[in-house]
């Protein structure tokens, strides 16, 4: 068997950081010594993950087939967050793709807004919900098998990153699929938020994990230059968005290591539950979780009876007053 070596450096040199994963089942978890990168001590091939993905993923991640209005009313916020912090720095007339769009809301929200959107998404369940209950152009697909023409505006992924087995070949391939003056927006959990407990950082569907650093390491060896990074460093979601640039040999952040290692290492219960407001953002989200129970069904309601009447903007298709003068 050939060396194991780091998606992002190409370091051979690794430390293990863990053993177990957030339910207890085995799995090593390991850091590259040279630049930080969290990732699976063995990584699933192309195979394992497609048969992960095809038997357990869906009981024991989502534990759903079609979306709950829960699930729905909570991506639609999602992506309405994530419109109001593209929106000043995105071209208003942006097409946007989104690789593993989900239920669709984020296309959607885009698209009211006026954005030509569209989107993949492999979970047959969640397609379907999304081309037929929001009306959005998401089809089930796979991101290595779209064109590599340059041609895309704006790429969202979103919660995605962190399942590909390879994260650089995902990201060289989204280039692939940008013009030189597109844009690249990108949302994964962060390793150096404040976590409970060490054993509750590894998941087997999250191969690789996401400091800032880590991040923004990849993505400028990719082909990517950092434009802005959302949110505060601690927050539990890594929010970035690149724009295209030259691809350059990874330049390693020397101390993301360390800096890894003393987050992972600080990660105890005792820090976490003495973390300022812990105990007002334990109640806020208790009473959130019940509000959500009572609304969820009122706004989703809303959301669907919005969509259905907006089908999706088709590009191609002419101008409006042309068909009714006809
Ligand atoms: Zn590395």
């Amino acid at each position: 068997m050939a060396e194991k070596q780091c998606d992002l450096c190409a370091g051979t040199e690794f430390e293990t950081i863990g053993n177990r994963d957030r339910h207890g089942a085995p799995l090593e978890s390991v850091i590259c010594k040279t630049c930080g990168l969290v990732a699976h001590g063995n990584i699933p091939t192309d195979a394992e993950l497609a048969h992960y993905y095809a038997t357990e993923y869906r009981q024991s991640y989502h534990g759903e087939m079609t979306p709950s209005d829960r699930r729905v009313m909570r991506a639609w916020k999602n992506g309405e967050r994530i419109f109001k912090q593209l929106q000043p720095v995105i071209d208003p007339n942006a097409e946007v793709f989104e690789v593993g769009a989900g239920i669709g809301c984020t296309v959607k929200v885009f698209e009211l807004n006026g954005h030509p959107a569209s989107g993949i998404e492999p979970g047959e369940g969640f397609q379907t919900y999304s081309q037929q209950r929001l009306l959005t152009d998401v089809v089930r697909g796979d991101l290595f098998e779209q064109p590599r023409d340059h041609s895309r505006e704006l790429v969202l992924l979103v919660h995605v990153i962190e399942h590909f087995n390879s994260p650089r070949r995902a990201l060289e391939y989204i280039r692939g699929m940008l013009s030189d003056q597109g844009q690249f927006y990108v949302e994964c959990p962060n390793i150096a938020a404040p976590f409970a407990r060490r054993s509750k950082m590894f998941h087997y569907a999250h191969i690789h994990n996401f400091t800032p650093s880590s991040l923004k390491m990849l993505a400028e060896s990719c082909g990517f230059r950092l434009e802005q990074q959302f949110g505060s460093p601690e927050d539990p979601n890594l929010q970035m968005l690149f724009s295209c640039s030259e691809k350059t040999a990874p330049e390693i952040d020397a101390d993301n290591y360390q800096q890894t290692m003393q987050v992972i290492n600080g990660a105890t219960p005792l820090r976490y539950h003495m973390r300022p407001y812990y105990f007002t953002s334990r109640f806020a989200k208790v009473a959130s979780y019940l509000k959500e129970h009572l609304t969820a069904k009122q706004f989703v309601a809303k959301v669907v009876q919005e969509c259905q009447q907006f089908p999706p903007i088709q590009q191609d298709d002419e101008p409006f007053e042309f068909r009714s003068a006809a």
